[in-house]
């Protein structure tokens, strides 16, 4: 039987435009970071890493001056995801696979704590970091860890309740993570294919994706996915779903 965890990796604050290109500059709000644990008999995965926790005493250091600049690590002790696994009774080697879900600060910070896992991750993301180093931080990804290549939709187990799904336009080779644990239940973490549920409901883009029309094909799919197959969404950085979800040591299956 599967299971999955919600994970807790703190909290961002920015200006509520980066979200809401029609919002008025000047009115803050503050976004979860997530991550996820999913635990089958073939081994556990983590879903994205979270900002890295020196973020929080060095921010520019760490995430780079524009990114400081823009960004606000609202996060407690304990909310990142190294803690968070700890607070489960697991260690980092513990994980066989980490997906990102793409490059950004906030999904592959803590990448570096986990050096015995496979990182599965697009093709395209990873040409896309190698080639823009200035839309993304190295320092996140570009260590030595076990990256795994993957083109396309990816079976993770070979048997269905795990599933990487394309969904390109945030970034080139951004994928959410589809889990089908059975029974007809079925999870998709969105990631920033989509920010939140409002993003998907009127069909807002923020100002900042690699390729428009790519996300909204992504949005789409994903909106199919909720609406014909009852694919439960959990977006990126909701902050009212997150607040919402079982964390911790409950199972949201
Ligand atoms: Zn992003
Ligand atoms: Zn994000």
């Amino acid at each position: 039987m599967l299971r999955a965890y919600a994970l807790s990796c703190g909290a961002l604050e920015f200006d509520k435009s980066l979200f809401f290109p029609a919002s008025a500059p000047g009115e803050r709000i503050v976004a979860p970071v997530s991550s996820y644990l999913i635990v089958h008999p073939q081994g556990r995965l983590v879903f994205d890493t979270g900002v890295h926790c020196d973020a929080l005493a060095d921010p520019a250091g760490r995430l780079g001056k524009r990114i400081a600049a823009l960004f606000t690590l609202r996060s407690r002790a304990g909310e990142d995801v190294v803690s968070q696994l700890a607070a489960l009774g697991l260690k980092p080697n513990d994980i066989r696979y980490v997906v990102n879900s793409h490059f950004h600060f906030d999904h592959c910070g803590c990448n570096a704590s986990f050096p015995r896992a496979q990182f599965l991750v697009q093709r395209a993301e990873l040409a896309a970091a190698r080639a823009e180093p200035k839309r993304y931080r190295s320092k996140d990804w570009d260590v030595p860890l076990d990256y795994r290549e993957i083109d396309g939709e990816h079976d993770v187990f070979g048997d269905g309740t795990v599933v990487l799904l394309p969904t390109p336009g945030h970034t080139p080779g951004h994928q959410s993570l589809w889990i089908r644990p059975g029974g007809g239940m079925q999870f998709l973490m969105t990631a920033d294919a989509c920010y939140t549920q409002e993003h998907l409901e009127k069909s807002i883009l923020p100002s900042n994706a690699s390729d428009a029309a790519l996300m909204t094909q992504s949005m789409n799919r994903l909106r199919a996915l909720r609406d014909r197959q009852g694919a439960v969404l959990l977006y990126g950085h909701d902050a009212a779903q997150w607040h919402a979800l079982p964390h911790g040591q409950k199972s949201l299956v």
